[in-house]
């Protein structure tokens, strides 16, 4: 098994021995946004900042105040300029952020100090968790065109920078899949647990029906995201898998996303025995990684994940993009409820190009499966209070937080025109076609 034994030393990267990894409390500048070196573990999230504006950047043209979906940043100072207000309120999607047309807000958090750190250290095994999304955004960073796919160039930079292992978010993401299909089958057929049943992989949305729907937690799946769900396999059936004691791992969300760092220090997710998942990072970050590494990517050959928790299907690449969950698990859905196989397992009709999206499935020998796919939480607002009010009539209801879905979420390289258009357009094209090279059986 390739990349599944802990480093000797001298394995480790020439790079390393000559970089200095940013110190705590230094602010570097990654991909056009600011960010703050900090490593928080042991710290409630929902009392922390993920992001904040730089009051002698902020122009005071509330841009930001426009795109939040909760009210989160205010004006907060006499010119004009916003701040967020509080941080239980906000539910770090970084749309502010990524809206922002003066790069006067930055992120609060960065691990990347202390990654650089772990991957020196011969006695830590550093494991890569990359989301299904960012392969589509990193490129751009490398001068690529937008929504450009980049996964085997991902893996090789990653073996580069120096992580033991590639265990991928794409194959938490069947994993999850099989869990929220199968939680979905067992609300329709045995009436246990309150219909709909809402998704739960996106930590944004999450936040919001907690913090904004509390009444609503019932219809929330039981399912972790796949982030939650790789975090503690890796420590559990990886490490049975790979001969590596789960206390010798580190892991590292790669994500495109800012909320997946909340996400990462809740207080629950150390299922493992550890704390399942130490470390989170972005898109951006990763992509200053690679740079500061003096990796050239462009050169990079095209390689594959590890073993044991690196393989996957075509339905899990479809995660990135809005109404790609709710495709998966109704292709799981309809196989079981009507006892046929899909002859076709594209759902296309699910796929959103809007912020909402209805379908009626028609299910044979079940009937008919009433589906809603949204992004944007005052889109998901909507739908939690025809919830409250009794008045739903879905079985089961995905929300992504940001427009389009991971595709374009607040971690990904900024581009505020391509991100509310083109590159969800590019990207979903070429999810779909990735998915049906790939897709088996
Ligand atoms: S979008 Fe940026 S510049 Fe405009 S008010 Fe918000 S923080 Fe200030
Ligand atoms: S991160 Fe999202 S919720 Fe928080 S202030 Fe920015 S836009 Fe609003």
């Amino acid at each position: 098994m390739s990349g599944c034994k802990p480093k000797h030393p001298a394995a480790a990267p020439a790079y390393l021995s000559g970089l200095e990894p940013p110190a705590t409390g230094q602010r570097v500048e990654m991909e056009g946004v600011t960010y703050k070196v900090a490593a928080p573990h042991g710290i409630d999230p929902a009392s922390m900042f993920f992001v904040q504006v730089d009051v002698d950047k902020c122009m005071s043209c509330g841009e930001c105040e426009a795109h939040c979906p909760t009210g989160a940043i205010q004006e907060m100072h006499p010119d004009g300029q916003r701040g967020v207000v509080d941080p239980a309120a906000c539910v770090n999607c970084g749309q502010c952020l990524a809206n922002c047309p003066f790069g006067a807000i930055h992120e609060e958090v960065s691990y990347v100090g202390e990654i650089f750190e772990k991957l020196r250290d011969p006695d830590t095994v550093v494991v890569s968790m990359p989301a299904p999304a960012v392969r589509y955004g990193l490129g751009e960073c490398f001068g690529l065109p937008t929504g450009t796919y980049v996964g085997g160039k991902m893996h090789a930079a990653l073996r580069r920078l120096g992580f033991d292992l590639i265990w991928d978010n794409e194959w938490a993401a069947d994993v999850t899949i099989m869990e929220e299909g199968t939680e979905l089958l067992e609300r329709v057929k045995k009436g246990d647990k309150p219909l709909p049943q809402f998704t739960s992989c996106c930590p944004g949305w999450v936040k919001f029906a907690e913090t904004y729907y509390p009444d609503l937690n019932d219809h929330l799946s039981t399912c972790k995201s796949p982030i939650g769900m790789l975090g503690s396999l890796a420590k559990t059936y990886g490490a049975e898998q790979s001969g590596i004691a789960g206390k010798k791992m580190y892991t590292v969300s790669i994500m495109p996303c800012v909320a997946k760092k909340f996400e990462g220090l809740r207080p629950e997710m150390d299922a493992s025995g550890y704390r399942d998942i130490d470390a989170t990072i972005n898109t951006r970050e990763l992509a200053w990684m690679i740079k500061q590494a003096g990796i050239d990517f462009m050169s990079l050959p095209e390689e594959e994940p590890d073993p044991a928790l690196g393989m996957s299907t075509g339905a899990a690449t479809i995660f990135g993009t809005s109404g790609g969950v709710m495709e998966a698990a109704l292709r799981l859905a309809y196989e079981v409820l009507s006892g046929d196989t899909l002859a076709n397992p594209d759902i296309k009709v699910v796929r959103a190009h809007e912020g909402l999206k209805t379908a009626d499935i028609p299910v044979p020998n079940f009937g008919t499966v009433k589906v809603a796919v949204v992004s944007g939480l005052q889109n998901a607002a909507k739908l939690c209070d025809e919830v409250r009010a009794g008045k739903s009539p879905y079985h089961f209801i995905e929300v992504m937080t940001c427009p389009g879905g991971c595709v374009n979420g607040g971690g990904q390289p900024l581009e505020p025109g391509m991100l509310q258009s083109s590159l969800f357009r590019s990207t979903v094209a070429k999810i779909n076609r990735r998915y049906t090279q790939r897709r088996v059986g």
